[in-house]
């Protein structure tokens, strides 16, 4: 047997309380990482993409852009080459050369600004004027001259003829010896090099440039910088990412670098060299342009990440209380044996009986004599102790067959088992109860639990019937019902006679309506007869029922009363008994028959004792009857934890003149403190008392006295109910009882032979 102690008891419920908010917590936080990691994947992804297709556009735009610089260059060279086999310019003067060059002005290369011809000695002439200048200091003529370049572009520079800035496109000039004789050249004005882009798809944003080998800008769409080379100004120095020269940018002449354009904006520049040249082509891209759509998913990544931590946390608080609201966890366990609620288990043995037609089942239901009693003397805590320990000893039976264990309400435990036979499970439970109370022993409390039983058994007619598991729990709970306050029993099984008994009670709840209005009800009146004198003292009025549905016909008050008092019915009821009794006294009284008080039963029911007497003597005063032929009879209340409304309603009545009884006095739960604090006028014993004095005679016979000495001394009117026989008279009459009722003298009577009754013993 594990024995669970308070603080264990306490750690469980902390934990389970925390395994929930935990359980919560990590999957919440689970979720937002999972979706935060999703987003970055994302993110990260179409940076990579964005980069990718950037950098492979501008790579394609770079190169074809030195594709066509260099074609643009090779188709020039290509016009230009006629001239260098042109005799005159192979053999002639410089006279007939330069003659000869302008003449051909009109027939220079398409674009260019003019043709020209640099003989030997540095002199040049161009196609524009006549006049030869001096260009021995200019690279070209000394490339070609004195290094044997065989050709190319030069530049830019500053044209000594035109004042334009311009690149030089040259090719050596042979003589028919071989013998280098002179350059022919071709200038073009920097600014027509814009043609050779004017179809370039690119974007606004974008630089685009051409840079000879000393970082001079020979093109560039911002015109500002052409003829210029760019040197990042100081305060560029300071910035994370390094600006670079366009010296240095010629100098890396191929591949993609991080540098900031002259307005100080980080951008990368696709550079790439034009063939056949000293030349770098470069496209300045801003990162800023690349990282746009980025920038934009890292915006709404942000805001996702937001989004998704608020409707995290809305989520989990919203979740939380409607955890607690409907207690989502409590539902399925109970946070005390940490068994199964009534619900999940109802659920759980619903769903294994329909899918197990064919399978024998015994389903329980147990809970605890006078557990209230248990609660109130020793506290919850160590009830709650009793709870937990019997779980325990079930918990640790639950080997074998399918086993639902469950724990509703208060003291109220559920089983559903399957089960081989009948005789095999009960001779199992028998084992388990003795197990239960050797454990309870331990706790010192006299607590003793009670079962219901009831079975499902495909081969048998009875518990064959296809039930829901809630009707088995009822009719477990009905079987269980039927042991009510006897501690000898400990569990009752749910039979033939329950179920016959249960369908009487149900029609009867049907046909009592009807009953009423159809005034199948009836009085008979028992009398009361004084012991000293054997006169008649009183009469008590008992109600009886003849239905006129068959299936009912006559019954006893014992049968449907206490269906009634399930119901309030028995309020309606009582009322109609009163107003029959109050009836029959005018009658009598009017007929001049003799007339003895009668007292009338009060149901348990009549809970608002002011209202209740109102109403009682509302309708007694329409009879226009004096109180003293009235008496009523209540009963005892212990265990309705009232005492109050007892005491108010004999208070209420003694103020109306009416005299008070005390019905069934030592039945039950009779408390002596009672006896002192209500002041009613007469005690009727409960005829208990005189049946156990067959077996037990000695000291209920004692007992008997006792209780009437009592009653005498507390100034109350003693009266015996159910005396049957003349010994049983004798015997009261020799204790001073006052009165008597019972069979002895004469059983409940109808009216008219109530009337002679009276007539007889007054
Ligand atoms: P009770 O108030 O204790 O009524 C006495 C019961 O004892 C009556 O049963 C009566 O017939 C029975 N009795 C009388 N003498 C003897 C006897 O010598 N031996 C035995 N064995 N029984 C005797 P009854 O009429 O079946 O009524 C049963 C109970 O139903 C009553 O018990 C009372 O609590 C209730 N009842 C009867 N009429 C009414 C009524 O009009 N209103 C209410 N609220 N309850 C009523
Ligand atoms: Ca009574
Ligand atoms: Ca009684």
């Amino acid at each position: 047997m594990v024995k669970v102690k308070k603080s264990a008891l306490k750690r469980i419920l902390a934990s389970r309380r925390f395994v929930k908010y935990g359980c919560f917590t990590v999957i919440t936080i689970v979720l937002v990482v999972l979706i935060l990691s999703l987003a970055n994947y994302i993110l990260s992804y179409v940076q990579r993409r964005t980069f990718e297709q950037y950098t492979a556009n501008s790579h394609t735009i770079a190169e074809g852009s030195s594709s066509l610089v260099r074609y643009a260059i090779k188709t020039i060279e290509a016009e230009l080459r006629p001239y260098t086999l042109n005799p005159v310019i192979k053999d002639g003067t410089d006279k007939e050369i330069s003659e000869l060059i302008v003449r051909c002005h009109n027939l220079r290369p398409e674009n260019s600004v003019n043709v020209g011809y640099t003989n030997m000695e540095g002199q040049c002439w161009t196609s524009l004027s006549g006049k030869p200048v001096s260009v021995i200091d200019r690279e070209y003529y000394n490339d070609i001259v004195y290094k044997e370049a065989k050709g190319g572009v030069w530049g830019p520079f500053t044209s000594k003829v035109s004042g334009r800035q311009i690149v030089l496109i040259c090719l050596p000039v042979y003589s028919s010896q071989f013998k280098l004789r002179g350059i022919i050249q071709c200038a073009v004005d920097l600014e027509t090099i814009e043609f050779i882009f004017r179809d370039n798809p690119i974007s606004s944003n974008n630089t685009f440039f051409v840079i000879s080998e000393d970082g001079t800008h020979i093109y560039n769409t911002d015109k500002n910088y052409l003829m210029r080379s760019f040197d990042p100004p100081e305060w560029m120095h300071k910035s994370k990412v390094k600006a670079l020269s366009s010296v240095e940018l010629a100098n890396i002449n191929h591949g993609i670098v991080e540098t900031l354009t002259p307005y100080g904006e980080e951008a990368y520049v696709f550079l790439e060299p034009v063939k056949d040249t000293s030349w770098t082509l470069g496209l300045t891209v801003p990162k800023k342009q690349i990282s746009a759509v980025y920038n934009k998913s890292k915006k709404i990544k942000n805001f996702s990440i937001a989004i998704t931590i608020t409707v995290g946390v809305f989520l989990m608080f919203l979740t939380m209380i409607i955890l607690n609201k409907i207690n989502f966890w409590e539902d399925i366990h109970d946070p005390l044996t940490g068994l199964w609620t009534r619900k999940k288990f109802e659920m759980e043995a619903q769903q294994y009986l329909y899918k197990n037609p064919q399978r024998n089942f015994v389903i329980a239901e147990i809970d605890f004599q006078g557990f209230k009693f248990i609660n109130q003397n020793y506290g919850t805590e160590k009830a709650d102790q009793i709870l937990v320990l019997f779980a325990d000893v079930f918990k640790h039976r639950k080997f074998g067959n399918k086993f639902f264990f469950a724990r509703g309400y208060a003291d109220h435990f559920y089983i559903f088992r399957e089960i081989s036979s009948v005789g095999a499970y009960m001779e199992y439970t028998e084992e388990t109860w003795r197990y239960v109370e050797e454990a309870l022993a331990e706790l010192d409390i006299p607590c003793y639990p009670k079962c219901g039983y009831t079975f499902v058994l495909p081969d048998n007619d009875f518990y064959s019937t296809p039930k829901t598991i809630h009707d088995l729990i009822g009719d477990a709970s009905y079987a269980k019902s039927t042991i009510k306050e006897n501690y000898m029993y400990r569990y009752c099984i749910y039979s033939k006679k329950m179920a016959c008994d249960i369908e009487r009670s149900n029609r009867i709840e049907r046909y009592m309506l009807k009953g009423l209005e159809h005034n199948e009800f009836y009085i008979e009146y028992q009398p009361k007869m004084g012991l000293l004198d054997d006169k008649i003292h009183g009469a008590e009025a008992l109600v009886r029922w003849n239905s006129s549905n068959p299936k009912l016909g006559f019954l006893s008050p014992g049968e449907f009363i206490p269906v009634f008092e399930k119901d309030n019915f028995i309020v309606k009821l009582d009322f109609a008994v009163f107003e029959m009794v109050f009836k029959f006294l005018r009658e009598q009284i009017d007929a001049g028959n003799p007339v003895v008080p009668i007292s009338v039963n009060v149901s348990r029911r009549h809970t608002n004792p002011t209202k209740f007497v109102r109403d009682f003597v509302r309708l007694f005063h329409r009879y226009n009857l004096p109180p003293s032929l009235i008496e009523i009879e209540l009963l005892e209340r212990a265990d309705q934890e009232d005492p109050y409304t007892l005491l108010a309603m004999t208070d209420n009545f003694h103020k109306h003149g009416f005299s008070v009884a005390m019905d069934d006095f030592g039945s039950g739960h009779s408390s002596l403190n009672m006896l002192n604090e209500i002041p009613v006028d007469v005690l009727k014993f409960d005829q208990k008392f005189l049946l156990k004095s067959e077996s037990n005679s000695e000291r209920n016979l004692d007992m008997i006295t006792t209780l009437v000495e009592l009653g005498k001394k507390l100034n109350k009117r003693t009266l015996f109910e159910g005396v049957e026989t003349q010994e049983q008279r004798d015997f009261l009459r020799k204790i001073k009882c006052d009165e008597a009722q019972g069979y002895f003298y004469s059983k409940p009577l109808a009216p008219k032979d109530f009337v002679d009754f009276v007539k007889k013993y007054s």
